[in-house]
């Protein structure tokens, strides 16, 4: 690249996350510009369609003028402040009143962060600040899922079930766990059908808790479909089934629906297309279309209260960022979320969805594709070596990394996750024709990638 491009001092000035760091130094990056609709632009004008929705986020795409007249007054009226010692505003309020409003269960409160990470590290927190409350100081583990996908800050990375986001960072930290992730198609016995894979998995995790002691067990987290992990969709009966085990040994279940969370599945929430009840829910990304950062938790009524008793013993509750509930983040939500209502995106999502998920099924047949994932508007085909006895790529042939540069070229950005996982999650307000010409480029690149691919 160019001597003094924007490339070449990006190389030169900045670290970015996710990327082989060698290569970034040597190719650079590419660099997005602008934003319009479903379609992104890079500094050459080139176009494409943003097929990930960002980081499965910009649900109402780019350049939604509401979500940015809401930043803008909000920025003329109060740019900031902040929710410490009793302080509050009024976005903040609005925003906590319509989160309870529409969650899937009855929940007592939502207090704000700024991203994912920060939501589930909070969780594991009041997990156990809950637990003190309640005087089992013991009972403090938390399960999650090989293959989830729960954020990058300690607690969160150590939840994450991704050997890259363990390896070398010294974690995962004491006491949490992981139990195995519910791919039926990679872990599914011969013979065996979902629901006898969803109980088998359910015995696991019951295994485990008995072999750890229950009495030292609080919570176990998981996404609803899990996103960065490869897209996995849960077998059926899968969370009916772990939430009876967690029940019966009084272990709370967490909702992260920072993918799901927001229409994602055509529901409002992935909690209710596939039965959970959680006792705590994290949220983020599509909670303001991403155009400012701004996560949540959401508790139940019972935790709610242990937490006050417990900062009364304190004095007040030990917890927060600067930037917690703030103002502008916060209206930019709520305007997002009343946009929902007022352009009916659940119902939208449920009339388009139909498309994307018989133009996903369409690919089972591609020569590189092993399975297709998929649900609402987010899924993934799986590359594979040979269909048949669906051995993966060896890592070293990058087949994930190929295809995503061969769909870059085509006009269509995708992502490899977890492995030769080709997800796609667009924006929520796409159109049956945009998922055409996604699903047309998508699968241009498909054929390039697997005109190259080395077996
Ligand atoms: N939880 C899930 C399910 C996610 O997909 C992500 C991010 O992709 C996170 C948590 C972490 O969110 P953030 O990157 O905002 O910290």
């Amino acid at each position: 690249f160019e001597g003094n491009s924007l490339a070449a001092r990006d190389a030169k000035s900045l670290i970015h996350s996710y990327t082989n760091l060698s290569q970034h130094e040597k190719e650079g990056p590419l660099i997005i510009e602008k934003g319009k609709g479903i379609h992104v632009f890079d500094d050459s004008g080139k176009e494409y369609i943003e097929g990930l929705a960002g980081l499965w986020c910009t649900s109402f795409g780019f350049g939604e003028q509401e979500l940015i007249n809401a930043a803008i007054e909000q920025m003329q009226k109060l740019p900031y402040y902040h929710s410490f010692a009793s302080k509050s505003t009024e976005p903040g309020i609005r925003l906590a009143e319509k989160l309870l409003d529409i969650a899937p269960v009855e929940f007592s409160k939502a207090f704000f962060v700024n991203s994912g990470s920060e939501a589930n590290d909070t969780v594991v927190k009041l997990v156990w600040y809950y637990n003190n409350a309640l005087g089992r100081p013991k009972k403090k583990k938390i399960i999650a899922r090989m293959k989830g996908y729960h954020g990058v800050t300690v607690a969160a990375a150590s939840m994450t079930g991704l050997p890259p986001l363990h390896n070398d960072f010294d974690l995962p930290i004491q006491g949490i766990l992981h139990t195995s992730c519910p791919h039926y198609y990679r872990f599914g016995k011969d013979g065996e059908s979902e629901e006898e894979f969803a109980s088998r998995m359910a015995d696991e995790l019951e295994q485990l808790i008995l072999s750890e002691g229950p009495d030292t067990v609080a919570a176990f987290i998981a996404e609803p479909i899990m996103g960065a992990g490869g897209v996995i969709v849960p077998p059926a009966t899968y969370f009916e089934k772990i939430q009876a085990v967690l029940k019966k040994y009084d272990v709370l279940m967490i909702a992260d629906e920072v993918i799901c969370g927001f229409g994602r599945t055509g529901q409002m929430w992935g909690s209710q297309t596939f039965h959970i009840k959680p006792d705590i829910l994290s949220c983020a990304k599509a909670l303001s279309s991403a155009y400012l950062p701004i996560a949540a938790v959401m508790v139940s009524e019972d935790i709610f209260r242990g937490m006050v008793s417990q900062s009364e013993k304190h004095g007040a509750f030990a917890h927060g960022y600067t930037y917690s509930g703030h103002p502008v983040p916060a209206a930019v939500a709520m305007r997002t979320m009343e946009l929902m209502e007022e352009r009916n995106i659940l119902e939208h999502v449920r009339n388009v969805s139909p498309r994307f998920l018989n133009r996903f099924a369409a690919l089972a047949d591609h020569p590189l594709v092993g399975e297709v994932r998929s649900c609402g508007l987010i899924g993934a085909v799986e590359l594979v070596a040979d269909k048949k006895t669906k051995r993966s790529f060896d890592p070293k042939h990058k087949a994930g990394h190929l295809a995503y540069l061969a769909m870059q070229d085509e006009g269509v950005i995708s992502r490899a996750v977890a492995g030769d996982n080709m997800a796609l999650c667009p924006p929520l307000i796409i159109t049956e024709s945009e998922i055409d010409e996604m699903f047309d480029r998508f699968e241009r690149g498909l054929d390039k990638a697997a005109a190259m691919a080395d077996k």
